[in-house]
């Protein structure tokens, strides 16, 4: 199998951090008064406060050839953000970082649901509707970097079950996720089908009907009142309202 490709995201992925090193030790100081009947007292030291430290601001990447401008400063609506920053007990589940796809292969360098700031802040509004009910997300896949989409069309040219890469998917745009359900303790609740069953038992008219369904229907539920638009053909696809606002992108996951 040929993987040139994922390591050159494997690479492109990497940011280096240097924990910032400890600060000196308390200094001891003068003497403190005798204490007579207890000799030792004088040697144990007062409890140490955390000095606060500075991360090191040198170690930042030079930009790789061909980026586009820098980041401006601040936070912007279409910056991508690292999901499991935000709805912190989201469970992590991207199959295309794994086999279990229906590509039977890994596509992504890394398990990372990065997500438009804007879709994200949609997302974690469902998600505390859905805490309320015992219930966390499970994101099975979030943005979807062009040149991976393109392997994927490499792989599976078939637009039932790909976005040709010409027309781009709202995955390209990190503004569409592939979400399921858990219980409070992080397993999966009882869903129509599994991800990624392109058969019509995925269809939302099948999937959310009857006691099978019931899950499904929350889900749906949850993620509509935050403004996302359900897809017809596979109940765990949802899009942000204003997708066509993103740019399909490439940037690393
Ligand atoms: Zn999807």
């Amino acid at each position: 199998m040929h993987r040139a490709w994922l390591i050159v995201f494997a690479l492109g992925g990497v940011v280096a951090t240097v924990a910032p090193s400890a600060h000196a030790a308390p200094r001891g100081s003068g003497a403190q008064p005798a204490e007579p009947t207890k000799p030792t007292a004088a040697t144990s030291a007062k409890p140490a406060a955390p000095a606060p430290t500075k991360p090191a601001a040198s170690t930042q990447a030079k930009p790789t050839a061909g980026a586009a401008d820098a980041k401006a400063p601040g936070e912007r609506p279409d910056d991508l953000v690292d999901v499991a920053t935000v709805i912190r007990d989201a469970v992590i589940d991207m199959r295309y970082a794994t086999a279990d796809n229906f590509t039977g292969k890994e596509l992504y360098p890394v398990a990372r649901c990065k997500l438009r700031r804007a879709v994200v802040a949609r997302l974690a509004k469902a998600a505390e509707a859905l805490r309320a009910q015992d219930r966390r997300l499970v994101l099975w896949d979030c943005y979807r970097p062009t040149s991976i989409q393109q392997e994927l069309w490499k792989r599976v040219p078939d637009p039932r079950y790909v976005a040709n890469p010409k027309v781009g998917s709202k995955h390209g745009r990190g503004a569409a996720v592939d979400v399921a359900l858990a219980d409070s303790a992080g397993a999966l609740v009882s869903l129509p089908t599994k991800f990624d069953d392109f058969s019509e038992a995925a269809h939302r008219d099948h999937a959310l009907a009857g006691e099978v369904g019931a899950e499904a229907r929350r889900l749906e539920r949850a993620l509509a009142e935050a403004g996302f638009k359900p897809l017809a053909t596979e109940w765990w696809h949802f899009d942000a309202p204003d997708s066509a606002n993103y740019a399909l992108s490439d940037e690393p996951l």
